[in-house]
């Protein structure tokens, strides 16, 4: 925003932070109060979304990454891999050494991305959190009092929180809207 005018507070200025490359259609995260009744519908679709997102995203993830490696492995892999080239003795032809060394990185890369998506895919949950029904408000930090008026909260129930907009779109499908935080 250098250079611009005094006046550049936007409504429109978003918060910006380290966006991380599967943030494909995130949005500031929200958390959505799930009644009892609906938790366990609602959690299976969520999940079933999520999942195939996740799988969607996968080979195209795996795809960029193995490319990137792979091209560095065949542009400056002579000077990186003398080591294990020498570990690994003559027998190997240096074709067979960079497919190994390829497909060694895929394994690593596939590995590490199929950790990140589990992940992802397990941070799809129930929280309990304590919450202000007047307020529509939860009490995400666990303070114990509404984050809108300051009441001492004792009622908890189930929140799912999500920063997905497909996801969000799916919530709010079922008539429910997003509760306000601190
Ligand atoms: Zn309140």
């Amino acid at each position: 925003m250098r250079g611009g005018g005094s006046d550049a507070r936007s409504p429109l200025l978003r918060p910006s932070g380290p966006r991380s490359f599967t943030s494909v259609n995130k949005s500031p995260g929200m958390y959505f109060h799930l009644p009892v009744e609906l938790q366990e519908t609602l959690l299976r679709e969520l999940r079933r979304l999520r999942l195939r997102s996740s799988v969607l995203r996968f080979p195209v993830l795996l795809l960029l990454f193995c490319a990137a490696a792979a091209g560095l492995v065949l542009l400056k892999g002579d000077s990186w891999l003398g080591l294990p080239r020498r570990l690994l003795g003559d027998n190997l032809s240096d074709q067979a050494f960079r497919l190994l060394m390829i497909g060694t990185v895929v394994l690593c890369v596939a590995g590490a991305l199929a950790y990140l998506l589990r992940q992802i895919y397990r941070k799809c949950s129930i929280e309990h959190h304590r919450f202000c029904a007047p307020c529509n408000a939860v009490d995400s930090d666990d303070k114990g009092y509404c984050p809108v008026c300051r009441l001492v909260l004792s009622e908890e129930g189930g929140f799912f929180f999500t920063s997905y907009s497909n996801e969000k779109q799916l919530i709010e499908r079922h008539g429910l809207l997003p509760s306000k935080e601190a």
